[in-house]
């Protein structure tokens, strides 16, 4: 995919649009299911390349999406450890930005990400997936992403630049972790995605109703809004997969 694309059901909650400028990714996020999604190893999923052509597509195509959000990536991180050195990152949300696009960024790269806050503003996202608190969890499952004290930082800075941020609760691994995510992120996070962990037996051991209740409690004790549809606005957004999931325990 290297165009501008509409992603499938899942990913669609996430953004109507998206762009990935290189398949491959260096974080070897344990839970990640771009290799599938690319019909690859794991194991040869950490070679990084830039998919072809992909600015000249989106200098090309970009006006077609004006006023629209286009998430950079999902099948890599954008600030991979080959971006730094040809920053086609940055090159894709100049052309976005030249076109009236509005780019979502979302990454686990921590302060590398923070290169190109300088072309992000007030109608631009800065997002990051947060799935633990613990270091030694985050090393076991994101051994080569920064650590989640690192991708809070950068969430508070982005925040206080202006810029909106959000933050992808998904894949929940241990739930009380995600929670405690929440209690350390309401002040600076304008927006979450709250899902569930897919594509995994060990996630059949969580009680996804109580997890949807109980996350929903503490976002209402912050004060933050549900929002019903998969947009980009102030609030929190539960993912079809976590409904789904407590419908089909209730009707049990
Ligand atoms: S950061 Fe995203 S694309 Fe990269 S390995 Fe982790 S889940 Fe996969």
């Amino acid at each position: 995919m290297s165009q501008i694309y509409v992603p499938g059901k899942a990913a669609n909650e996430y953004s109507r649009y998206a762009v990935n400028l290189y398949t491959g990714c260096n974080h070897g996020c344990k839970y990640c299911y771009a290799p599938a999604a690319n019909r690859k190893k794991r194991e040869d999923y950490f070679t990084v390349i830039p998919t072809k052509d992909t600015l000249k597509h989106i200098e090309r195509d970009a006006h077609h999406y004006k006023g629209e959000n286009v998430l950079l990536c999902f099948l890599t991180d954008p600030y991979n450890s080959l971006d730094t050195q040809l920053q086609l990152t940055r090159q894709a949300i100049k052309a976005l930005r030249d076109n009236g696009v509005n780019p979502v960024i979302l990454s686990k790269a921590g302060a590398l990400s923070t290169r190109d806050f300088d072309l992000l503003d007030s109608s631009s996202w800065y997002g990051s997936t947060l799935t633990f608190v613990n270091d030694e969890d985050s090393m076991e499952w994101e051994p080569f992403a920064a650590l989640p004290e690192e991708r809070m930082a950068v969430l508070k800075e982005a925040h206080e630049r202006g810029i909106n941020t959000w933050v992808s609760l998904e894949p929940v691994i241990i739930p009380e972790q995600t929670f405690e995510l929440i209690h350390l992120t309401h002040g600076f996070v304008d927006h979450y995605k709250v899902g569930k962990w897919n594509h995994d037996q060990r996630a059949n051991s969580t009680d996804w109703k109580k997890f949807h209740s109980d996350a929903k409690t503490i976002m209402k004790k912050y004060g933050i809004k549900q929002v019903m549809e998969p947009k980009f606005e102030k609030g929190f957004y539960v993912k079809s997969d976590l409904i789904k999931e407590c419908l089909r325990v209730e009707n049990d």
